[in-house]
Parts: C-alpha cells; structure tokens; sequence
C-alpha cells in the first residue's frame, strides 16, 4: 500500500466533480485523491490534465488509504440513492474524526438523515450546497456548507482557498448544523426561479409594448446591468437576447420552444415554505409558470378563450421601460426578502443559527444569482439582526417608495392588455397584504366558525369565540 499523501479526495468524476478537483489541485500546499465508481472517468481526468498530479485510486480502500488523515472526501455523484451508496462504502473505509462532504444537489432532510446516521459511527458528516454550475466548480463556486463545528475547522481553509471572491471575500461561511447548508442552497435555487420569472415577465412586456426587437431589448437589459440591477442574470439575459439563430437568421430566442424545464429545487423550495407557513408566492408563482408553459396541449386548446378588449399601446417608450424597471427592481426585492423569510423559518423550526447578513454576502459570487443588490441586503441584517422582514428596511422602504407607482401601473396595464405578469403582479399583492392595516382574513374566520364551529378571537376582549349563528344546522 502506497504512503497516504494526499489532503483531500473526491468522489465522482462526472463534470461537476472533476471541475472540483482540478480546482483544489489547482491550490497550493493541495494534493487531490480522485476516484469514480467506472474506472474510465478517472482514467480521461488523469490523461486530460497531468498538471493536477492527481493520487488516482481504482477501489474506496485505495482511497482511504491514499488520504492522510483526518481523511476529507468530497461526493459530487448523482443526488439521491447514489449519494447514499457512496456514504455507505466511505463509511466503511473511514475512521472517526474523518470527514465526509457532500457537495451533490440534495434536499435537506436527506442531508439531515444522513449527518445523524453517519455521526453514530464517530465520522463527520457535511452536507454542502454549491452554486455556480461547471465553470462555478473549475474557477470559484458559491459554497453553502453545513455539518458541524469540528469539520468547519478542518474545510474551512480549503473552502475558503476554492471559493469564489467577492470583494477580495471568499464566497464560503459555515452556513449551520446538518441540513442547513442544503437548506440555504435549496432557498438559493427558489430566488432563482423568482428572479428569472422576473426577467422575462419585463422583456416579454417590453416586446410587446413597444414592439423592439430582442437585440434592441438586449441593449436595454445591457444598460440596466449598469445600475442598481446589475448582476450575473441581467447581463445574460442581454447575451441570450442578442444571440442569433446560424440555422434561420432569425432572434435564437423566437427559435426556441416557449416550454421552461425545471430539475425540482424550485419545487422543494416552495413544498418546503408550504410546510412551514411561509408566504414565498413569487418563487411559487415562478415555479407555476414554468409548469404553465410546459402543458402545450393545454395551451392550445385554451387559445381560443377570450382576452383582453384592448391591446397594450405604449405612448412613451422610455417612460414606459423605466417603468418596467422599477417593477422589476420592486418584485425582486419581494423574492428576496420572501426566501430571506424561509431560512429565518427553516433555522428556526430547525434550531440552525444562520447569520442571514453573512448568508448574502456569499452569493455576491460565483453563484447564478450574484449581484451587487445583496451587499444591501448584508447591511440591512448588520443593522438589525432580528429584521423580521427584510422588505422593512430603510434601504428597501426608500427603494419601494420609488418604484410603487411604476410598480402598480405596469401590473394594471399588463392585467388590461391581457399579457401574464405572474411574479409581478403577486409579488404586489404580497407587499400590499403586508402592508394592510386589516385584512380580509376576519371574514375567512367568520366563515370557518359558521360552517366548522373553528372559532375565531375578538380585537376587544382575551379569549377564543364561538358564534351561534342564525343559520346555524
Ligand atoms: P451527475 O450526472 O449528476 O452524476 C454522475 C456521477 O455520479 C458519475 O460520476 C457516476 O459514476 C456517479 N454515480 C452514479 N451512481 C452512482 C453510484 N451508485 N455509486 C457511485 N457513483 C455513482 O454528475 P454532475 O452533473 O457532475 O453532478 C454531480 C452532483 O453535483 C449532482 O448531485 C448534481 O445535482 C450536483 N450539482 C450539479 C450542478 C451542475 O451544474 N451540473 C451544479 C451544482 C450541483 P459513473 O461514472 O460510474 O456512472
């Protein structure tokens, strides 16, 4: 048996864990064991990029063995049974006060199962959510690491030294205990969905509003980047709007079936909040409209409902664009400060002590929804620690106050032209039920008392009432 040389191993080769690796060997003072379960993955990584001086291993004994110790194992295999059967076989390798990450995209009460299963064998157990895609993973993902306090102090330092920089800061923090790293990861993904929904919900306004071509709203989203929207979707979304099709000459996005797929993050974030009681309509919203767009027999037979009397004429274009900008802008702060309130609840109901500020600050890079945006977002938790709602801070009250009435007006005449703005126009009626000094819920109780004797409580007397109603059964 070989001399164990190296610090840190991975597990699985496919193109997210051989990005990793090759990223960790590519740090000083590291020296990366890899291993797959099919031989040739690691046999192409090995030929493809000798530069890493890879310690290649072809069983999990040769792996342990290669690794001094306390021995540090990354996974990045196929989340779900997979990343179960690759515990197992590390288990069975390892020794106490080994560590054992997983990096693959699981849900967090997986990741919460497997930290107390693993941790009765005295192994560390870190579930870890990383953002960023391939090139995340080669160059500096967004790393959202969990587990315990013990295993932080030996990845710290390699997580920090992979990491993503923003603003001269690694784009890493221990998140919390067991699941909450896949937890903040999962919300991660929510926002995601909301602020894409978002995006295109204000260039489908904009096209047919004012009639411009997708490379002219491309110049639009472009000058947008340059101010308090800037960020990595923004700028994209310039990028896929101005591409253009080599097949037909035509905009690649008028090429392109209108059906949006989803791989299920979206959906856990909004079952999740579900569970929890947590309003996150504009991620639900998000969601539900890619399911929308991905019933195409159920559009077509639905194209001959009736729409709108008039259709939309914008007068002043320009008037008109800054207005979807503010709406945007206003809705975005929504979808935010919405998953900001589901790791508030997810920490909570699961005694995670989540640091929301330093939660922000990681995502400023390497992640899909990096964004300057977010350092507010640092200074309104390092200000007021306990926020219970995000939207209530000085920076997000005075930015609402600006955007409102644009806000309003582009949900009113996208309802009157009969085009969809889902994620605007509930992200509205969220900010506007928050807002409301008395809500229609008193109804809602007094009809659950009439028809389940639920009860209900009064605003002038301590207690729980019950009516005899006249129409009583
Ligand atoms: P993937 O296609 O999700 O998984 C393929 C890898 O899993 C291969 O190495 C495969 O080994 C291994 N595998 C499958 N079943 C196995 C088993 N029973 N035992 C051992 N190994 C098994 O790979 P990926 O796209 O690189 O993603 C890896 C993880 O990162 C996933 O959990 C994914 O959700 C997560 N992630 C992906 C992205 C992204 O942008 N792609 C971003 C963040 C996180 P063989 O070669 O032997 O089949």
């Amino acid at each position: 048996v070989a001399a164990a040389t190296a610090n840190i191993g991975v597990v699985g080769l496919a193109v997210m864990g051989s990005n990793l690796a090759r990223n960790l060997a590519s740090r000083e003072g590291n020296t990366v064991a890899v291993f797959n379960r099919s031989r040739s993955k690691t046999d192409e990584l090995l030929a493809t990029h000798p530069e890493a001086n890879f310690v290649s291993a072809f069983s999990y004994e040769e792996f342990a063995a290669s690794l001094t110790t306390p021995r540090t194992a990354v996974i990045m295999v196929k989340a779900g049974k997979a990343t179960d059967a690759v515990i197992d076989a590390l288990v069975n390798v390892f020794e106490p006060g080994d560590i054992i990450v997983d990096g693959g995209n699981a849900l967090f009460t997986d990741t919460i199962r497997r930290e107390k299963a693993v941790r009765e064998t005295g192994i560390n157990f870190v579930g870890m959510g990383v953002s960023g895609g391939e090139e995340g993973a080669l160059l500096g993902p967004s790393l959202m690491p969990g587990g315990s306090d013990e295993s932080w102090i030996t990845l710290g330092p390699i997580l920090r030294s992979i990491a993503a920089v923003a603003e001269g800061e690694p784009c890493v923090t221990h998140v919390g205990h067991d699941g909450a790293g896949h937890f903040v990861k999962m919300v991660h993904n929510g926002i995601e969905y909301a602020d894409m929904q978002l995006i295109a919900e204000a260039y489908d306004l904009i096209r047919r509003g004012t009639g411009k071509s997708p490379a002219e709203i491309a110049d639009v989203f472009a000058e947008w980047n340059r101010g308090e929207l800037e960020s990595y979707l923004i700028e994209i979304t310039a990028e896929v709007l101005r591409q253009v099709d080599a097949a037909t000459g035509k905009p690649l996005v008028d090429v392109i079936v209108d059906q949006a797929g989803a791989k299920g993050t979206g959906a856990w974030t909004v079952q999740t909040a579900l569970s929890l009681g947590v309003p996150v309509s504009g991620i639900a919203e998000a969601t539900f409209a890619r399911s929308l767009s991905s019933h195409p027999e159920q559009r077509a037979i639905s194209r001959s409902l009736p729409g709108a009397e008039e259709d939309l004429e914008v007068e002043d274009v320009d008037a008109f664009i800054e207005d979807v900008r503010l709406a945007l802008y206003a809705s975005k702060i929504v979808a935010y400060s919405q998953g900001f309130d589901e790791i508030r609840a997810g920490a909570a109901e699961y005694g995670w002590n989540i640091d929301l500020g330093a939660i922000a600050k990681i995502w400023r890079g390497g992640c899909i929804i990096r964004a300057q945006f977010l350092n507010r977002i640092t200074e309104a938790y390092a200000e007021a620690p306990d926020l219970a709602v995000l939207l209530t801070a000085p920076y997000f009250v005075d930015a609402l106050g600006r955007a409102q009435g644009a806000w309003r007006r582009i949900v009113s005449t996208s309802a009157n032209a009969g085009i969809p703005a889902p994620a605007f126009s509930s992200s509205l009626a969220y900010y506007d039920g928050l807002r409301a000094e008395r809500l229609p819920a008193a109804l809602i109780q007094g009809q659950r008392d009439f028809f389940g004797a639920h009860t209900y409580k009064r605003i002038d007397k301590d207690g729980t009432f019950h009516t005899l109603w006249s129409g009583d059964r």
